[in-house]
Parts: C-alpha cells; sequence; structure tokens
C-alpha cells in the first residue's frame, strides 16, 4: 500500500510538471495555439527552372534566378562556368 502511495505521488508530479511545460511553450508564442497543436509545416515544393522537376526547397539549388534541382541545370540555364 506504502509504494501506491508513492507512484501516485510520482505520477502526479509528472503531470504537473509535463501540464507546466506544454504551457510555457504555447504561452510565449501565441495563446492561441493552446487549444489546438500547431500544424506541422508542410513541405515547400519548388520547380526546377530548367526541367521542371518538383523538389523539396530545402533540397533545391539555389541560383540568382531561382531554384534548380541540380547545380548541373543551374549552370546551363544561367550560363555560368564551372
Ligand atoms: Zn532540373
Amino acid at each position: 500500500m506504502k509504494y501506491l502511495l508513492v507512484l501516485a505521488v510520482v505520477l502526479v508530479a509528472f503531470w504537473v510538471w509535463r501540464n507546466n511545460r506544454l504551457t510555457d511553450d504555447t504561452d510565449a508564442q501565441r495563446p492561441s495555439a493552446r487549444k489546438k497543436p500547431a500544424p506541422r509545416q508542410p513541405t515547400i515544393m519548388v520547380a526546377c527552372l530548367h526541367c521542371g522537376t518538383h523538389l523539396p526547397q530545402n533540397e533545391a539549388v539555389q541560383g540568382r534566378q531561382g531554384a534548380y534541382c541540380s547545380a548541373e541545370h543551374r549552370q546551363l540555364s544561367e550560363g555560368a562556368k564551372p
């Protein structure tokens, strides 16, 4: 019976700590986010200016005129010397 009480205290302490942590995070940024969790950011897709292939923006090669799927296509499209 003693261990059951200890277990209950630990569970309540954990629950309080977790609630405090969650509310601290959302309150710091935006209070409206407390009702529903913020949706995951969608992956932004960009099209290669040379061949039109769609790829995630963080994998694209940035050229002067826009995004490319590879450095080769950037060179072909912008005429830059390798
Ligand atoms: Zn391309």
